[in-house]
């Protein structure tokens, strides 16, 4: 079985539309989108959602109210700033405060006298405080010093990864929430899934759509793969995120082609970056024209391949060369 990955040095190279052209040449493909931070591949692939899965990874600390006797220990040990108190005496204030607790969050010394000033400011009543589930790390230091053992630790839902229909073979997505991390955990899950699919359907090709850059989710979507074909556009920053991709291939030891798109913006670029490739020991597997067709193909959910768009032949001849047909 192959593993072909697409990926791009940067973003906006034109990555998901050759994805979306060789998802439609090859034959019985398995498709992975691992562009999770950002996907947009099933904006082409229109795939029907068969089955749809949480996403859990790491932890956040919860307050139980009922359980909290006040003593501010869990602000204090945060390093995060995440343990915010709720200060409902300012409700309904006049004064200029917003309560936005900037001050609070800033404060490089969360010490006992802050803590004081809350209790002082709650008069009889407790301070009471919540915890910021998008500053929250997950360290779990407020949790093992907690003396009420008031803050509850789940493992946190950040986002969910689904098992899709398309008309080119089944399609493996999925989507990060809002601030969450761990995308490189979620890029594997998505990986090993699409793996399994192709394994139980006899399936001999995964089709992924990588992320953009060279971080944590482009290693865990290239790690083990087959061959990667790297996207660039003609231009300094493509040239120069380009290499430090090849580097990343090269470290792996994977098989590296390059396809550099809309190569007629700048055909000078082009030439030097297709130059710097088979230098950098990558293999050319052609160039693609500048073509509005692929962003009306894109508008109509099809993949260009599958349009009268000129570039058509481009996406082909990039297929071909790669040698999986
Ligand atoms: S450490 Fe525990 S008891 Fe103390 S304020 Fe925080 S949650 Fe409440
Ligand atoms: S788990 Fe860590 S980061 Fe989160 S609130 Fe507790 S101490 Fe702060």
């Amino acid at each position: 079985m192959k593993e072909l990955v697409v990926i791009s040095g940067k973003g906006g190279t034109g990555k998901t539309s050759v994805s979306a052209s060789l998802a439609a040449l090859a034959r019985r493909p398995v498709v992975a989108d691992c562009d999770v931070d950002a996907a947009d591949l099933h904006l082409v692939l229109a795939p029907t959602v068969l089955e749809r899965h949480e996403f859990r990874a790491g932890h956040e600390a919860v307050i139980r109210p009922e359980a909290c006797n006040g003593c501010g220990v869990c602000f204090s040990v945060c390093r995060f700033g995440a343990v915010l108190p709720v200060s409902e005496s300012s409700a309904g204030d006049e004064k200029q405060c917003r309560d936005c607790s900037y001050c609070v969050r800033s404060c490089s010394v969360r010490t006992n006298a802050v803590i004081s000033e809350l209790q002082g400011a709650a008069g009889a009543e407790k301070p009471s405080f919540w915890i910021d589930p998008t500053a929250c790390e997950g360290c779990g230091v407020c949790v093992r010093f907690c003396p009420e053992r008031a803050i509850d630790f789940p493992e946190r839902i950040c986002g969910e990864w689904m098992i899709s229909r398309t008309r080119f073979g089944p399609m493996v997505h999925a989507r990060l929430a809002a601030a969450a991390e761990n995308s490189g955990k979620l890029v594997s899950t998505v990986r090993k899934e699409a793996r399994r699919i192709a394994e139980e359907e006899g399936r001999d090709l995964i089709l992924v759509d990588g992320p953009p850059g060279i971080g944590c989710p482009v290693i865990a979507s290239v790690t083990g793969a087959s061959i990667v074909l790297v996207v660039t556009e003609p231009t300094v920053s493509g040239q120069h995120d380009l290499e430090r991709v090849l580097k990343l291939a090269k470290h792996f030891q994977i098989p590296a082609f390059v396809c550099v798109n809309k190569w007629d913006v700048n055909p000078e670029m082009a030439e030097r970056i297709e130059r710097t490739s088979i230098l950098a020991g990558a293999a050319i597997a052609g160039r693609i024209r500048y073509d509005p067709g692929v962003t009306r193909a894109m508008i109509q959910e099809k993949a260009v391949v599958e349009t009268e768009a000129p570039s058509a032949e481009d996406f082909r001849g990039v297929w071909e060369r790669i040698g999986l047909s």
